[in-house]
């Protein structure tokens, strides 16, 4: 039975709970679609919206939650890249909503998280924790939502979002994950999800570096293959690496998903000629972000060995259609090991969804709103 009335859950401050509100489903006006949600999954970054804030949120109560796969339920007038019934999957970084802006408008560049305005879905612009949301005419026309074929798994839709981050990370620079030697430091979900997307790549060899065993073992067997070895951090993992690099003398490609100091700090021990070290996990804490240096000669590392350093930060639509082809194409058939059963939750549990998001074992908790 089609639902009557929409459910959207506030979460009411920093440490809180989410409280329901019901209200009627809103229609969308010229130029914009209405949305059923399907599913949301968690992000670590809710895990922290939820315990401690954001400065970027600053009005409370917030409706959080940026990973998220819908269906289509009517569209405004004007719109003909949607129907009703299309499954659409959403990213988080979008557009700052004025069509005028280089970076965001309708001639601007997509570099969405350059624009000093920039927005993020569960951050300044509501997220999903509601079942029904009106998109604006802006976010329909060019922001990151994308139609995924029929009869597509919602489940997998939902994870376009941290799918579309991790490629941004790894295409950012070309030519350094196809046949190519690539490390992984951290064996969390941002790596779990880099090294699917390595494998459906065509990656010579993967190198999957964390400090537990007991979560580089359930990684390892659930994602890996021939081409995968995991590698323990302990005082000895800057020669394994290297040893598991041969015939090579180093990796082409290490990816830094640790968010701690000492990742950055093993990073760059393990670049040697021609390295790309993305810089993909932050490091920011109750004091604010820390400053961690390092030297760099920029004639003999940068210029004679080609090292690069190199980030990005969320996603664009680069990395959101990226994401959707490997999805829509099958590409990643090992997505569903991600979340076991314990991981599903229903909406009315959003608070220990992300109390499961936050165990140390859990890779991708969603919660189904069918
Ligand atoms: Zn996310
Ligand atoms: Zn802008």
């Amino acid at each position: 039975m089609p639902a009557t009335e929409s459910l959207s859950y506030f979460l009411d401050r920093p440490g809180g709970a989410f409280t329901p509100a019901r209200g009627p489903i809103p229609l969308p006006g010229p130029g914009e679609i209405l949305l059923r949600t399907r599913r949301t999954s968690v992000c670590q970054s809710d895990v922290v919206i939820q315990r401690v804030g954001l400065p970027r949120i600053r009005e409370w109560p917030a409706v959080i939650l940026h990973e998220v796969s819908a269906t289509v339920e009517a569209v405004g007038e004007g719109v003909t890249k949607f129907a009703p019934g299309d499954l659409v999957g959403l990213g988080c970084d979008i557009p700052c909503g004025d069509r005028t802006c280089i970076y965001c408008g309708d001639e601007g560049t997509g570099d969405w998280t350059s624009c000093p305005n920039t927005q993020a879905t569960g951050h300044e612009f509501p997220g999903f924790a509601r079942s029904h949301a009106v998109l604006p005419d802006w976010f329909v026309d060019l922001g990151p939502i994308v139609k995924f074929p029929s009869g597509f798994n919602p489940d997998h839709a939902c994870q376009l979002e941290p799918l579309a981050c991790t490629l941004e990370g790894m295409t950012r620079v070309n030519n350094c994950i196809e046949n190519r030697v690539v490390v992984l430091i951290g064996a969390g979900a941002q790596s779990t999800y880099a090294l699917q997307c390595a494998r459906a790549m065509g990656a010579r060899k993967i190198i999957l570096v964390n400090r537990g065993a007991a979560r580089l073992d359930r990684v390892l067997i659930d994602f890996g293959d021939d081409r995968v070895v995991g590698v323990r951090w302990d005082d000895a993992v800057v020669e394994r690496v290297f040893a598991e690099c041969r015939p090579f003398n180093e990796p082409h490609f290490v990816m830094m998903n640790a968010p701690c100091r000492e990742g950055y700090e093993l990073s760059v021990k393990l670049l040697g000629y021609g390295t790309v070290l993305d810089a993909h996990a932050g490091v920011k804490g109750a004091g604010g972000k820390p400053r961690i240096a390092q030297e760099v000669d920029l004639n003999n590392d940068i210029h004679y060995k080609l090292q690069c350093y190199q980030a990005t930060h969320g996603s664009s639509m680069h990395g959101i259609r990226l994401a959707h082809s490997l999805l829509a194409e099958g590409k990643l058939p090992l997505l569903d090991r991600m979340t076991r059963p314990d991981e599903r939750f229903r909406p009315d549990q959003i608070l220990e969804a992300i109390n499961r998001a936050a165990d140390p074992d859990s890779l991708k908790v969603i919660i189904d709103w069918d």
